[in-house]
């Protein structure tokens, strides 16, 4: 067993790393110039919006639900109300959803909002966050 001893020290040292952290900033950037761009240029808010999931998919990193859910399914533009898209709340047999329409390209999103059930993402449970990396 002495040879995993040397292993055990340099783990110690390690500073742990977040999986494709660079991609993370340049995708976090890239959203928040999405946004202030939105009103001024829906074009060019879609393209980076495009810029976004392009990085994603590259390095195979997941985009936070939260983010996700605010960009257009087909153009990709974000999706402010009464900006960039419509929102509007729909009631059918009982059940409560949420309908955001891209103002540019027209395609309908819904999101389901009853207040009997619990939307919740399982990202937004307590039990998801493991570890906290600094
Ligand atoms: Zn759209």
């Amino acid at each position: 067993m002495a040879s995993q001893e040397p292993e055990k020290k340099a783990d110690v040292n390690r500073v742990k790393k977040v999986h494709g952290n660079d991609s993370f900033q340049r995708m976090n950037f890239l959203y928040q110039i999405s946004k202030h761009i939105a009103d001024k240029n829906p074009a060019l808010s879609a393209y980076y919006g495009n810029l976004i999931v392009g990085v994603a998919k590259k390095m195979v990193l997941k985009i936070h639900p939260d983010i996700k859910r605010q960009f257009c399914k087909k153009c990709r533009c974000v999706a402010i109300h009464k900006v960039t898209a419509t929102m509007k709340v729909k009631r059918k047999n009982k059940s409560k959803t949420i309908q955001w329409t891209c103002d540019i390209c027209g395609t309908k999103r819904n999101f389901p909002a009853n207040e009997k059930h619990d939307h919740r993402l399982w990202l937004e449970k307590p039990e998801a966050i493991l570890e906290v990396i600094n």
